[in-house]
């Protein structure tokens, strides 16, 4: 009888012991990097240490409906993509659907390898898709022309956008509308916004700077000032750039006076010098202070008004 007491005790004290795991919370979900903006809007934003390694510092955001989640920027390479599909899976299981390209330029665009092997279409202007092909295949065949090393291209491809548009494109995540809008030429030829209007949130890309100088290399100034113009008429509170952090008009109107401040000395000096070195300095001393990208400052003279490339 003892023993038989004993073996009832021992299976009661098992089946406590296998309620109390039933009942236990289950492993906590990985953290996301990726901060909150607003309700399934999540964002990278002010990304300081602008190096290759980390996407050059670039932005990129997550907007989650009801259906699926979109994801504006891509950044640099699959390594960093990964990176990037890791946070997006600490937040929700749902199936990436889109993978919009504010723009072709390597921080925002290389990163698509990953996002087109999950079966999500890739989106850009109609011009970003011809850019992409022309200039992509040769960036990953020598990285050390961007600081990177091909350990840093590891796995990435060239994966060209499927949908391309001219003006403006709507997708609707379920109960989460995003609108695809291209002003002008601006940073690059088919820049474009990224517009959530139920939640007046703007992803801007690089479009917007803030806290680090502008790349201009590629810029039309005439048809960039006119693309802010137009973000200052929107009914827009948070404005994601495409570096620095969450901004608003005021960083709007501080990026006008910017490129007009660029574009002016730039063309001033350049008339007289064709000293990379001085034009740099000097441009540095005119230009308003900002604490990132520095060097960028020399990529804008080469390429834009010396036009040496
Ligand atoms: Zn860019």
């Amino acid at each position: 009888m003892p023993s038989v007491k004993r073996r009832v005790a021992v299976l009661l004290t098992a089946l406590v012991f296998m309620s109390a795991c039933l009942l236990l919370p289950s492993p906590v979900a990985a953290q996301s990097g990726l901060t909150k903006i607003a309700d399934g809007v999540y964002a990278y934003a002010d990304v300081r240490n602008m190096s290759p390694a980390n996407s050059f510092g670039a932005n990129a955001g997550v907007i989650i409906g009801k259906h699926g989640i979109a994801v504006v920027d891509t950044l640099v390479s699959a390594r960093e993509a990964d990176r990037l599909i890791r946070d997006i899976r600490a937040l929700s299981a749902l199936p990436v659907k889109y993978a919009v390209n504010t723009h072709w330029h390597l921080d925002h665009a290389f990163g698509n390898c990953r996002f087109a092997a999950m079966g999500a279409a890739i989106i850009a202007h109609d011009s970003e898709k011809d850019k992409l092909a022309l200039h992509g295949p040769a960036t990953l065949k020598n990285p050390q022309m961007y600081g990177m090393t091909a350990q840093d291209f590891a796995d990435t491809t060239i994966a060209a956008p499927k949908l391309t548009f001219t003006d403006r494109m709507t997708i609707d995540l379920g109960g989460q509308r995003v609108e695809l809008i291209h002003v002008a030429p601006s940073h690059s030829d088919g820049s474009l916004l990224v517009y959530l209007p139920d939640k007046k949130i703007l992803f801007a890309g690089d479009v917007l700077f803030t806290g680090y100088h502008a790349f201009a290399g590629d810029g039309d100034i005439d048809g960039w000032l006119k693309t802010l113009d137009y973000i200052l008429d929107m009914d827009v509170a948070l404005i994601i750039p495409g570096h620095g952090p969450v901004s608003s008009k005021n960083d709007v109107i501080a990026m006008k006076e910017y490129l007009i401040t660029l574009d002016a000395k730039a063309k001033e000096l350049c008339a007289r010098s064709d000293d990379v070195a001085y034009i740099t300095a000097e441009l540095l001393k005119a230009l308003p202070p900002r604490a990132e990208g520095a060097h960028l400052i020399q990529g804008n003279i080469v390429y834009k008004y010396l036009k040496k490339n």
